[in-house]
């Protein structure tokens, strides 16, 4: 058993508190919102994560996770300080490293024992360095002190297994024996464990990130080939999955990357490296293709609808992925604008984000269910996947609408059973209907208006 700090008890801090709680430590979150922790001391989450709450409670009842707004009562014992505070992306795409500097400083001013401090927020190359000299600075007294970087590669929506079963654990530090503690704390979660400089460390959750982006990015562009020539994108990407050297993830072709890392994060990769003279000419493509899909599934829209002005659009799904409440940089925050300014009434439906949602989408009108959603639309369109809406009565949706145009930007169904139901449906780089002839592209399987 450790005693652990964590600071910040947003998605990442408060499932790595609540997961190192359950691994048998004894851990104190720390954040400077008093609201969210008055909320947690009751037991209310700020966040939507499936299974937290569960966790959380577990371990509060067990004596083994508390929250405070006090840094000195959070590092009074703690053996280790995890800072796990946002990183956003400021206007030139650099990330903005305001709250990290503010959570170093407080814990410079209030250690109060010898501390390995772990860098579990994005940070830009060199930021571990930096922490360093901030520590150092405003520490009233010298106390043994040493930062190391554990980036963290959790998913929303699955954060818990994905804390619990890690691909891998990265760690930076340029002294040994302060990584292997890092690392015996995390032996119980039986995955391979990597230890490098803090420099190296840092990188690597960038280029994981970015890499991902690319291969969403890649096979968008791949999706709009398949459109021009009548292939299917689904097809394609299950046939490139089966290739060891490819891989079957994140080859879904849609509305693009969004949430709180991948914009952000690839951003800031492509401003680090233009900062040092180089031309990152991959990541400038990723984000400009990236950017370009919201437009794209408008002009889907409008290719089925026509002129928008005065119809009414519905959106299926608002959080950038299923399974969380998390709004931020979500497409469907750019696709509601861009509709908007089409000339569109909207309306939403989403099984959780909503609450979120509406304090970003004030002209949106939120409806209680996807049905009351597709009440006299003249289309919908699906932002995000969730399971629930793979099994929804589409006859009856259909028959709800007042024009059963369905565009699909998640590829949730299945283009040839939408013209069967009589929808007018559009996925994203589907080619061919399953019932369509060779050589006849998809455009011309469109049911009639
Ligand atoms: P978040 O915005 O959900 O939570 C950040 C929390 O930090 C908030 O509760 C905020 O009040 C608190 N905070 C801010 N300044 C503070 C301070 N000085 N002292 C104490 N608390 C403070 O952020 P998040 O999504 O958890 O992301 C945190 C970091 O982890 C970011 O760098 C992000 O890039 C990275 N990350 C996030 C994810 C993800 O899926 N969300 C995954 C991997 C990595």
């Amino acid at each position: 058993m450790k005693d652990i700090s964590v600071i910040g008890v947003g998605y990442v801090g408060l499932v790595t508190g609540a997961c190192f709680a359950d691994l048998g430590n004894r851990v104190v979150a720390v954040d400077i919102d008093a609201g969210r922790i008055a909320g947690l001391q009751q037991g209310q989450l700020p966040i939507y994560e499936p299974g937290l709450k569960e966790v959380v409670a577990r371990n509060v009842a067990a004596g083994r996770l508390s929250f405070t707004t006090s840094y000195t009562s959070s590092l009074q014992n703690a053996d280790f300080a995890f800072i796990a505070v946002a990183t956003p992306a400021s206007v030139d795409g650099d990330a903005d490293l305001q709250y990290v500097q503010a959570a170093s400083e407080s814990i410079a001013r209030n250690m109060v024992r010898p501390l390995i401090v772990v860098n579990k927020s994005t940070v830009p190359v060199g930021t571990g360095d930096w922490v360093a000299e901030i520590i150092r600075a405003n520490q009233p007294r010298p106390i043994p002190f040493s930062v190391v970087s554990c980036p963290e590669f959790l998913r929303e929506g699955s954060a818990i297994l994905d804390f619990m079963n890690p691909a891998r654990v990265v760690l930076g530090s340029l002294e040994e024996g302060p990584a292997h503690q890092v690392a015996e704390l995390h032996l119980a979660l039986r995955a391979p464990i990597m230890i490098t400089d803090l420099r190296t460390a840092e990188m690597i959750k960038y280029a994981s990130n970015a890499f991902l982006a690319t291969k969403i990015s890649f096979i968008n562009e791949i999706a709009n080939i398949c459109e021009a020539l009548g292939a299917d994108v689904k097809e394609v990407a299950r046939g490139m999955g089966y290739d060891p050297r490819i891989g079957a993830h994140f080859l879904e072709a849609g509305l693009g990357y969004g949430g709180s890392c991948f914009p952000k994060d690839v951003a800031a990769l492509a401003f680090m490296a233009a900062d040092k003279g180089r031309h990152p000419a991959l990541l400038q493509a990723v984000m400009d293709i990236n950017a370009d899909r919201r437009q794209e599934l408008v002009d889907q829209v409008s290719a089925l609808v026509g002129d928008l002005h005065g119809r009414v659009v519905g959106l299926l799904g608002l959080s950038f992925k299923p399974n969380t409440d998390d709004m931020r940089e979500a497409p469907s925050l750019e696709l509601a604008r861009l509709l908007t300014e089409a000339g569109a009434r909207l309306r939403a439906y989403d099984p959780v984000a909503m609450p979120r949602a509406a304090e970003l989408l004030p002209d949106v009108e939120m409806a209680e269910t996807p049905y009351t959603l597709a009440e006299g639309a003249d289309a919908l369109v699906v932002c995000t996947e969730w399971n629930e809406f793979k099994q929804l009565d589409l006859e009856r949706i259909r028959g709800a609408m007042r024009q059963p145009v369905v565009v699909d930007g998640r590829n949730l169904y299945e283009p040839a059973d939408m013209l069967r139901l009589g929808f007018r449906y559009r996925g994203i780089g589907r080619g061919y209907g399953r019932d369509s002839h060779p050589g006849v592209p998809a455009a011309a399987h469109e049911a009639a208006p």
